[in-house]
């Protein structure tokens, strides 16, 4: 995973540490925000490989953060991956649709966390 950068934007303690300890013990380098406007922040000034975007967040809802960094010419490059506990049918599709390039649903597997997010590093954006 050669320290690709991730950022992860996620408001829950728990599962920001350990998605964080995940990712660093397989060789990625992580960046950490609890809301979506520190997530924007990061994501302009660190330029990261890849962002996992928690969708309900303190201040703005990740959809509305992905569309942020959309928007901004910097950023609009990095594939972003909605990561959420809603798992109710037609939420992948929709969270797709929404312009998310890839889904990650909590609880994560711990065992394959790691390798899903590699893959979507390497897939990158869908719709450049
Ligand atoms: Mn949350």
């Amino acid at each position: 995973m050669d320290g690709a950068v991730i950022l992860i934007v996620e408001d829950n303690e728990k599962s920001l540490k350990l998605v964080r300890d995940l990712l660093q013990h397989k060789g990625f380098r992580t960046l950490e925000a609890t809301t979506g406007a520190a997530g924007v922040a990061l994501a302009r000034a660190h330029r990261p490989d890849l962002v996992l975007m928690d969708i309900q967040l303190p201040d703005i809802k990740g959809s509305e953060a992905l569309a942020i960094l959309r928007a901004d010419h910097t950023t609009v490059g990095i594939p972003v991956v909605a990561f959420t506990a809603s798992a109710m049918a037609g939420d992948r599709e929709r969270l797709l649709a929404t312009g998310f390039d890839g889904y990650l649903a909590k609880p994560i597997d711990i065992k394959i966390f790691p390798e899903q997010v590699e893959q979507y590093r390497r897939q990158g954006r869908r719709e450049p």
